[in-house]
């Protein structure tokens, strides 16, 4: 089995990452960078998202496990102390893949029929270059309202934990082939009016974007933030491709959740 390792670039992060590189090359496995089997990711949850898109272009071939040296992750369970145990696992045992959903983001641009296409983790958002953000909803090719405000979200299930969250966004199980529309402070007067409520899409529906005025965005795909010109629309749905973790031991989200938001 090829094996890469992803670290958070700290001293403790990168000091697992050498002792886990000795441990599994040991056990004959091999290290490639290019074309692993399975991706160790030894950080947070900011570092699974940068594995995941290194890995974009080998999602079907590749499984992610996270290994965190902060708090408890959403996408990291594994703990420095239990390393041994998790490289004999990952050299020894056949391993369960349990998938969760991604976000496609497909970009077109005003001239040529150009389009550029992005997979998320978490979530896209789209925002203004400068003042408001007004822009068309349609939902199912159908419009649905004008947003006017800061911005909006989109997240895939098991990034509804996290920006989605902070804006008042329900909590999905990545089990739920689904992606989630959330405003970000919008306008609502008698003049101007939106839904006001997060709207949860299942996974033949797609939300597209259209600009009314200003044509230029800030679209972000994670922790990547781009700017967009001279854009037509952006299109959201839930994308076929899906993540694939290795999982040696269960791991239930709404523990994980209890544990991050509710436990002291
Ligand atoms: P960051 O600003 O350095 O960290 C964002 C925080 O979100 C970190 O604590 C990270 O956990 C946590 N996180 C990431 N994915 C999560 C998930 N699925 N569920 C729960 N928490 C999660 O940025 P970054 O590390 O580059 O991560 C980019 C992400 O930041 C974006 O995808 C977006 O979701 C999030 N973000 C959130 C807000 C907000 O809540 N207002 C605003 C902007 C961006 P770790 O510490 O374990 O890495």
């Amino acid at each position: 089995m090829k094996f890469a390792i992803t670290s958070k670039g700290d001293t403790k992060s990168n000091t697992l990452m050498h002792k886990m590189k000795t441990y599994l090359l040991d056990f004959d496995l091999i290290y490639d960078e290019e074309q692993p089997d399975i991706v160790i990711s030894v950080g947070g949850d900011g570092t699974l998202l940068y594995a995941f898109h290194r890995y974009t272009g080998r999602l079907d071939k590749t499984a992610f496990v996270g290994v965190h040296t902060g708090h408890l992750g959403f996408y990291a369970d594994w703990v420095p102390e239990e390393i041994e145990k998790l490289v004999i696992a990952i050299a020894k045992t056949p391993y369960q893949v349990i998938e969760y959903p991604l976000v496609e983001v497909i970009i077109r641009y005003q001239h040529g029929g150009r389009e550029t296409r992005y997979l998320g983790l978490n979530e896209s958002t789209v925002k203004a270059v400068d003042a408001t953000l007004v822009m068309d909803v349609d939902i199912r090719g159908q419009h649905f309202e004008r947003f006017r405000g800061d911005g909006l979200c989109v997240s895939t299930p098991s990034g509804s934990t996290a920006y989605n969250k902070a804006l008042g966004g329900a909590i999905l199980h990545p089990s739920i082939p689904a992606i989630q529309l959330a405003e970000m402070a919008s306008i609502n007067n008698k003049v101007f009016r939106t839904v006001g409520s997060p709207l949860v899409l299942p996974a033949h529906h797609t939300c597209t974007l259209k600009p009314v005025n200003k044509l230029d965005f800030q679209v972000a795909v994670d922790h990547i933030t781009m700017l967009h010109k001279d854009v037509k629309s952006i299109q959201f749905r839930v994308a076929d491709e899906k993540i694939r973790f290795a999982r040696f031991r269960p791991f239930p989200f709404w523990k994980r959740v209890h544990d991050s938001f509710v436990a002291d």
